[in-house]
């Protein structure tokens, strides 16, 4: 019997998206818009989603100036009107942007700008290695690199949430072009996962009104970072800042921990090895000081984290869960003699091995009353799912959950063979 559900263990791989990118369809097959370019706005998917917003409620507020399409906006030389809450250049905040988690101590976890193959798998590991869920902020442009690492990520228990398409400054593009950044990247995420996303973090954290007139009507809600807690780690893929650097900064950052009043969200980033190593330490360091980390839906409360999830998987009675892990490698540790902490320290989270989609009950329905349930156009429908009712086959094919059943018919008919 041991025997039997081991060869099952193998065979049952985490997820069954074939490892490779999505860019590399024929010239001109690919479902989506082409890796590394801004998504087009005359297509008629975006023309259909354009329709999703009453723009009568959008604030005329004017496109930003950008030096160079993808960066942040240059900030203006006079004043820039109040109304606008531009945070990039004023520091404003709305009262629905999610800036911090709401108790004391709770440490929402982010990773932005993945999935990178060959580094979200190590930050993944050190992750589960520590017991804690983070969210993840993919770009729908990454994502098409390494499509796989989105359910690897869910399995693992983590949280997916939109750091847009093509990962511009979100108020130097045109009310048509946020609406084809936001929309994109959460079907190629649904498409991928069944998964429809609901948090979504600005790059740069660059938002105003205007976006998030746009943002919200089509059923997202902004996370930005708590003041103080960018830990810079975005400069050591370029060598701008040392490792030692960003450890004072943290440092600075837990001491002012005792005199807050709510929890923090951190910004950081899965992009290259030395950031993976960087968030070894980090961790460390914040939960030796009573931070407990977790992912932003755990931070807010949000039991279901999405706009919609796929239905879970039919129950086996007689089943034991196989252990479905892959190969975990060691994540390497920071070599600053800062790091000094050893795994006994470890702060045991809530984190079981339950993927996130067994976890929380089938739910539908965004929390956010003015999301419009829409055909998103393509192969699968993008209507929320509903409970009891399985994806489409298209779906299905990404999912683990077929596999899993399919696994545990082969090992019923085995046992019964046996005995
Ligand atoms: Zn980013």
């Amino acid at each position: 019997m041991a025997f039997i559900f081991a060869t099952i263990s193998v065979e049952a791989a985490p997820n069954n998206i074939p490892h490779k990118p999505d860019y590399s369809h024929p010239k001109g097959t690919s479902p989506w818009p082409n890796y590394g370019e801004r998504p087009k706005t005359n297509t008629p998917e975006v023309k259909a989603w354009i329709k999703l917003v009453d723009w009568s409620k959008v604030p005329k507020i004017p496109v930003r100036d950008v030096e160079s399409p993808g960066d942040p906006p240059e900030c203006p030389k006079g004043d820039v009107p109040k109304e606008d809450c531009w945070w990039t250049c004023t520091g404003c905040f709305a009262p629905d942007d999610i800036v911090d988690c709401p108790a004391k101590n709770a440490w929402g976890l982010t990773f932005d700008d993945g999935p990178k193959p060959g580094t979200t798998e190590n930050l993944l590991n050190l992750l589960d290695e520590r017991k804690v869920t983070a969210t993840f902020f993919v770009t729908g442009m990454n994502s098409m690199k390494a499509p796989w690492l989105l359910q690897e990520t869910i399995d693992r228990g983590h949280h997916l949430a939109s750091h847009t398409w093509s990962h511009s400054g979100m108020t130097t593009l045109t009310n048509e072009e946020i609406v084809a950044e936001l929309k994109w990247t959460e079907k190629y995420i649904y498409d991928h996962t069944g998964y429809k996303i609901k948090y979504f973090r600005p790059p740069y954290g660059d938002i105003d009104n205007r976006v998030r007139a746009i943002a919200r009507q089509l059923g997202f809600k902004t996370v930005i970072w708590s003041s103080e807690w960018d830990t810079q780690d975005w400069q050591l893929e370029e060598e701008t800042i040392t490792s030692r650097q960003i450890i004072g900064i943290f440092k600075n950052d837990l001491q002012s921990l005792p005199k807050r009043k709510k929890g923090v969200i951190t910004l950081e980033h899965d992009g290259d090895p030395k950031m993976t190593v960087m968030a070894r330490t980090l961790l460390e360091m914040g939960q030796k000081n009573g931070m407990k980390p977790m992912d932003i839906a755990q931070c807010l409360g949000d039991k279901v984290g999405y706009n919609a999830i796929p239905a879970p998987p039919p129950k086996l009675k007689s089943a034991k869960k196989p252990n479905s892990d892959i190969v975990k490698k060691p994540v390497p540790t920071h070599d600053d003699d800062e790091n000094e902490n050893d795994d006994n320290d470890r702060e045991e989270s809530d984190k079981d091995d339950t993927p996130m989609a067994a976890q929380v009950p089938p739910h539908t329905q965004s929390e956010s009353s003015n999301s419009k349930e829409e055909s998103v156009p393509g192969s699968i429908s993008g209507k929320a799912v509903s409970p009891g009712k399985k994806p489409s086959d298209a779906q299905r094919s990404y999912n683990t959950a077929g596999l899993s059943v399919a696994c545990w018919t082969l090992a019923a008919l085995a046992v019964s063979l046996v005995l």
